[in-house]
């Protein structure tokens, strides 16, 4: 017999496997499909940047999972039972117990989101000269760390990056390079190793308990200690148990439970982990808890609200525990698993092995004309969201930074982000983002690059602006209307 498939995935008599949704539609919200014409103008309006498109003109917004995932029932209904209060809000309590319930660390400092809690973790922690190694970088974390004077070393395997992969755990750390690091520069300057779940940047992909542990011995070694960003965790531990032969028949509470014991600190975007606003760091350790807490006021509120409002509070502490539903975190996951494995039999390269967070198409793979520097993967976010109305998200050098001399640092990979918010889209939208896709991937010669028009001097991505090399969005924008005639 054929290995079953796992749930939230159903075999059709077809023979086909399809993620069938757990979940009922109950509050929706209008969406539309503007003419390719109109698109054409927004893109320009953009500057070819899809963050500065409105929502106005986009079908589906696959930008981010960030404050994007659809809330539970009920979340909204907790959120009517707030205890609206400065200080002391029992809505605080009832946060902190859902932090120690599934992440298992009794104190916690809110945060209005998670790169907030970077700015508090990087003002008590990073000095000038300090290194801190991690998996990979996150474009805010970066940003954090520099700012205070800190340096980021990422120490991923060699082949992490490698676009089409059986690895499971591409998020893992390579336990050789970073004994070389802490060996080079000395435990003294390293404030804390960085472990990210479903490393964000390179496709969503996570990390293994067995690395974490290995992790973990070369901390306790040095006297190091592991902050872990769990923004992604659930997606995570829904790897984990899906391709940990440890963990198969373990619970995903027994999982994050796990994961999170072996970190010192844990931060998480409330945003992409729980389907709300806001974020927290937690801990276990008085001494570490000390060194971050008098920051919380002065930067976010006070230390029962921490900048967001105590509905937020309700809906996170909701949302963290729906975490421990593997119905409620397989979800993206199984969508992304579908839409990945249909592209890359019609040969569309995209990473692999399917990660959490979305789907990440290979620009550089499918635009080998379009140079790096002129920005391949924002070209395919721009054309995408020409022939689609999706709107995706560049990762690639646009997100990256310049050098001292002025020069693209240019990223490691070129990815098109299509994310898959938790609970969003329907799968005929999914089917629909696979078609467009695969029309664009036909008609690949007919995209050019890009070139800046206004950079601004850090996390440039956001609201810098660029124009096209030629006249390429008018071509295929001719090609589209001779192939598709009247249709949206
Ligand atoms: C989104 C994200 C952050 C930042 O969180 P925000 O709530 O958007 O500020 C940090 N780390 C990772 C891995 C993320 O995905």
């Amino acid at each position: 017999m054929k290995e079953e498939a796992p749930a939230p995935f159903v075999k059709f008599a077809s023979g086909e496997n399809i993620p069938l949704e757990l979940h009922k539609v109950r509050v929706v919200q209008k969406l539309n499909l503007v003419p390719i014409e109109r698109r054409l103008e927004a893109i320009k309006e953009a500057g070819f940047n899809t963050f500065r498109l409105s929502t106005r003109d986009v079908y589906l917004d696959m930008l981010t999972d960030s404050g994007t995932n659809a809330m539970s029932d009920n979340q909204v209904a907790a959120m009517n039972a707030a205890d609206d209060a400065y200080a002391g809000s029992q809505s605080f309590d009832r946060f902190k117990d859902a932090v120690l319930e599934v992440f298992g660390k009794k104190y916690v400092l809110p945060a209005h989101q998670g790169r907030a809690c970077e700015n508090i973790l990087a003002k008590a922690f990073v000095k000038e000269d300090s290194i801190v190694p991690m998996n990979y970088h996150f474009t805010t974390t970066h940003a954090h760390i520099t700012l205070n004077g800190g340096r980021i070393i990422e120490i991923l395997y060699d082949d992490a990056t490698q676009i089409s992969s059986t690895k499971p755990f591409k998020g893992n750390i390579d336990i050789n390079k970073l004994e070389k690091v802490v060996a080079e520069y000395g435990a003294d300057r390293i404030p804390f190793i960085r472990m990210e779940a479903s490393t964000n940047l390179i496709g969503g992909q996570p990390f293994s308990i067995a690395n974490m542990r290995e992790v973990r011995k070369v901390a306790d070694k040095n006297g190091l200690i592991i902050v872990l960003d769990a923004s992604l965790i659930g997606e995570n531990a829904y790897f984990i148990k899906k391709r940990e032969e440890e963990f198969k028949n373990a619970s995903i509470a027994t999982i994050l439970q796990t994961m999170c014991g072996l970190a010192d600190i844990v931060y998480f975007s409330a945003r992409k982990v729980s389907s709300s606003r806001g974020g927290g760091i937690a801990t276990n350790n008085e001494e570490l808890l000390k060194k971050m807490k008098h920051l919380i006021p002065v930067y976010e509120g006070f230390f029962t609200y921490g900048g967001i409002s105590v509905r937020e509070i309700e809906a996170m502490a909701v949302g963290l525990r729906e975490t421990l539903d593997d119905t409620v975190i397989s979800q993206s996951p199984s969508f992304i698993e579908y839409l990945v494995e249909n592209l890359t039999k019609k040969g569309i390269p995209a990473v692999t092995p399917p990660g959490g967070l979305g789907c990440h198409v290979d620009a550089m793979g499918i635009l080998p004309h379009v140079p790096q520097t002129q920005y391949p993967a924002g070209a395919l976010a721009a054309a995408f969201y020409l022939v689609s109305g999706v709107r995706g998200m560049e990762r690639g050098t646009v997100s990256s930074v310049r050098d001292e001399n002025g020069n693209d640092v240019l990223a490691d990979v070129e990815l098109l982000r299509l994310a898959v918010p938790r609970r969003v889209f329907t799968l005929s939208q999914i089917k629909y983002v696979e078609d467009r896709l695969t029309w664009l991937y036909q008609n690949r010669d007919l995209i050019g690059g890009l070139k800046f028009v206004n950079e601004p001097p850090i996390l440039r991505f956001f609201d810098g602006s660029l124009g096209p090399v030629s006249d390429w969005p008018e071509k295929l924008v001719a090609k589209f209307r001779a192939d598709f005639g009247d249709s949206l």
